[in-house]
């Protein structure tokens, strides 16, 4: 079935997600992820990638959480990067691969890519060789955390697997090096159904479509004319597009004016990080890569190592991930708690990790969640 079939036959729903909106892919409307266990006692199984840096602080926070949630997993834990490289011989483990196709649903901590060398990044290679097409950010503000701006809601859609990204890259003679930026109507169509059906289905009103056509004419171009095409068979749905240095300079003056902003791959990683700034950091975004077969949560931030193994890492854009994903399997009323435990111990304005200027640790931030679930 294509995307636009899947679409059309109602493919693409999900519950609303408190903090965000809403997850817009669930995959139980078609194959559905794994589950085991009597009926009515359903354990979900979920694989866990730890990552590396303050991946495996993240992570541990969040399992810490979920579990007082009270949800049920079995979990197949393994991970990628230089860690499976030392374990199994490979940065991206078949046995991996094998559990994700298998159950469908990953949750992932970040994974480091070493800048100018070394192999290439396990991050895109994982949403490359899954097909995860749409990367989804929400950013928005949480309660009782200043910054600059309130009420950004802002709805990040970021093409997933082409663009500069493709990893096309060599010399063609010493001191001339050429990167490939792929843009195909296939990919730019389907990011753009998801963005627009994202939009119809959550009441999303304006789409953005982000760009540098005036320069790069057919690339950026073609992609536009993709978007253009989608936006026809959505007229309730405004549409509109920016040049992305202005749409840089309008994020930090007006954020408002944004509601669901697309982009392709490299764009969509810049501007991400540009809008968890908006609404306090890295800390704090979470993120879901989703594709026809699978799906990957993740948050918007790398693995930081400067502060990797000090328990200074804020959990909470992990665990909106996980909130995410739990949307995504249908548990809405355990995602929700969590979100709003996540929510309260915001509000209450106590424990801050020293990301947000406080000296509350990974893991006492993740008691503070935990205590919030029951009161
Ligand atoms: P990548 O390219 O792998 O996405 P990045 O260049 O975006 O990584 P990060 O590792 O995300 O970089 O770190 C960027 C900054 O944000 C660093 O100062 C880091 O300490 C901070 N940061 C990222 N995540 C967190 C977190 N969960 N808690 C606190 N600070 C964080």
């Amino acid at each position: 079935m294509t995307v636009a079939s899947r679409l059309d036959a109602g493919g693409f729903t999900g519950p609303d997600y408190p903090l965000a909106g809403a997850i817009p892919l669930n995959l139980m409307a078609s194959k559905g992820p794994t589950r085991s266990g009597e009926r009515g006692m359903m354990k979900h199984k979920i694989t866990l990638i730890p990552g590396d840096g303050i991946g495996p602080e993240v992570t541990a926070a969040t399992l810490k959480v979920i579990e007082a949630a009270g949800i049920e997993v079995e979990w197949e834990t393994i991970n990628a990067g230089a860690d499976a490289f030392e374990k199994h011989g490979q940065y991206l483990p078949d046995e991996l691969m094998d559990s994700i196709h298998r159950n469908r649903v990953a949750i992932k901590g970040p994974i480091s890519t070493p800048v100018g060398k070394g192999f290439s990044s396990i991050n895109v290679a994982l949403r490359k060789a899954l097909m995860l097409y749409a990367n989804f950010r929400p950013i928005k503000n949480l309660p009782g955390v200043k910054t600059r701006f309130e009420n950004v809601d802002i709805i990040v859609v970021r093409e997933n697997t082409e663009d500069l990204y493709s990893g096309l890259e060599h010399v063609v003679v010493p001191g001339v090096v050429e990167s490939l930026k792929i843009i195909t109507a296939e990919a730019s169509t389907r990011i753009a159904r998801f963005a627009f059906e994202y939009a119809r289905r959550h009441g999303r009103k304006k789409i953005t479509s982000i760009h540098k056509a005036n320069i790069m004419k057919l690339s950026d171009g073609l992609f536009l004319e993709c978007v253009r095409n989608v936006a026809h068979l959505y007229p309730e749905i405004a549409y509109e597009e920016m040049i992305v240095d202005n749409t840089c300079m309008q994020m930090v003056l007006d954020p408002q004016q944004f509601d669901v902003m697309l982009l392709e791959n490299l764009y969509g990683d810049i501007v991400s990080d540009l809008g968890a700034g908006l609404v306090g950091g890295l800390g704090l975004v979470p993120g879901a890569n989703l594709g026809e077969d699978c799906a990957i949560f993740e948050p918007a931030h790398g693995s930081a190592p400067k502060i990797a193994g000090k328990s200074m890492a804020n959990p909470t854009a992990m665990l909106l991930s996980a909130v995410l994903m739990f949307q995504h399997l249908g548990e809405s009323e355990k995602a929700s708690l969590i979100a709003s435990a996540v929510e309260k111990v915001y509000a209450h304005g106590k424990a801050r990790t020293p990301d947000l200027g406080g000296t509350t640790s990974t893991t006492q931030f993740a008691d503070a969640v935990v205590q919030h679930l029951v009161n």
